[in-house]
This record gives C-alpha cells, structure tokens and sequence, in this order.
C-alpha cells in the first residue's frame, strides 16, 4: 500500500510541476548567446510589429513572464529574451507578437479568451480570500474538516484556471505554429539548423500558461499547510 502512495504521489508531482519544469528547461536549452543572429528578441518583436503596421504596440521588458498585455497593447519579454540573441529570445518574441496580430485582427478565439482571463482575475482574487481565511478556521474551529474543505474550495478555484487555459490551448498554437513558425521560417531570421529548435521553443511558448496554472496548484495547497 505505501509504495501506491508512492507511486501515486510521484505521479501527482509529475503531473503539477512536470510541464513548467519542461517549458523552463526547453527555454534554457535554446537561450544560449548566440551572436551571429541578426538581432535580439525586442529587436525582432518591433521589427515583426512595424512591418504589420502595428506601430502603437509597444515592446517592453518585465520579469514577469513573456506575455502580450491586450489592455495595454504592449509585447512584455523578459531580460533575457528581450535582450538576448539567442532561438529562444527569437521564437518567443515570434510568438507574443502573434497575440497581437490575433488581437489587432479580432480573432474570435482570441478575444474569448480575453474574456475569460478576466474571469480568472476574480477566481483568483477569490481563491486568495479563501486561502487568509484558511488558517483562521484552523486555528479557531479546531476543525480539520473545515479545513480541508477551504483547502478544497481553493484548488478547485485554481483548478478552473488550468481548465480555462487548457481550453484556450488553440489560441496558443495558432499564435506559435500558424503565424510565429511561417514567419521564421519564411523570412529565414533563424537558419534550417535552428528551425526544431525554435519548434521546441514555440511548443513550450504555447503551454506555458497551462504549465504554470498547474504550478500554482500546489503551490497554494503548500502554502496553505504552511499558514496552517
Ligand atoms: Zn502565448
């Protein structure tokens, strides 16, 4: 019985932290300098976006995570992929760029899943509420039920944001494969060599939200039992 626990525990782990650890990995893989290509990842984001005409997009550098901000109208890349020359910093810009081409373009899929993130900003803030009051019921009720049912009502919460970028998956591989990987290619900013290397790297793009809502999963039961 305890090596199923095992096993079980082993799987659950893989599961949560298997794609963000897989993304992370695959980004480093192909992040190191490379000077011989023709610019850096901010440089080719504004270059894709003056030659879309999408001039009022802005590109900036944040560290939070790569990501197009539709409010904003803005291309964020981290240091590294913003000033870097590397496939990574290449194929991501390619890909934060495509959002915008898909948000300038009012692609159907895109824009319901601008709605749908804005939900998620309320299960998230309401996730978060649950999670203060979590060891205040602890601590006062003596109930570990109550607990364990807060505890409950956050990771499903959590759960929904995983579903929802499952759901916007799509979106996502049409931002990498269907206008980021013909742009590469077409256009040869990468040479033949690079090119399953930026594939690897566009794949990862297109998962990193799911990867990092599964994350955060566990994350919060951990910090929950911390808190407790
Ligand atoms: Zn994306």
């Amino acid at each position: 019985m305890p090596f199923l626990i095992a096993i079980g525990v082993i799987l659950i782990l893989g599961l949560v932290f298997g794609p963000s650890l897989w993304v992370r990995h695959v980004l480093k893989k192909h992040g190191a300098d490379r000077p011989d290509l023709p610019g850096t990842g901010g440089e080719l984001a504004r270059h894709l976006l003056d030659e879309l005409k999408l001039t009022d997009v802005r590109v900036e550098v944040t560290d939070k995570g790569d990501h197009y901000d539709p409010a904003d109208r803005t291309v964020r890349l981290l240091p590294q992929h913003h000033d870097g020359r590397s496939v990574s910093a290449v194929a991501v810009a390619a890909h934060e760029v495509s959002h915008a081409v898909q948000h300038a373009r009012e692609e159907p899929a895109f824009m319901r899943r601008i709605d749908m993130v804005k939900q998620l900003v309320w299960v998230h803030r309401l996730a978060m509420m649950v999670l203060l009051i979590l060891p205040w019921t602890g601590l006062w009720g003596h109930s570990p039920a109550l607990a364990l049912l807060n505890l409950g009502a956050v990771i499903a919460l959590l759960g929904i944001s995983v579903v929802v970028h499952a759901v916007t998956l799509p979106v996502e591989y049409d931002a990498s494969f269907n206008k980021a990987l013909p742009v590469l290619e077409g256009r040869r900013y990468l040479s033949e060599q690079d090119m399953p290397a930026a594939r690897s790297v566009l794949k990862a793009a297109a998962y990193t939200y799911v990867a990092a809502a599964l994350a955060t999963l566990l994350n919060i039961a951990r910090w929950a039992r911390i808190l407790r």
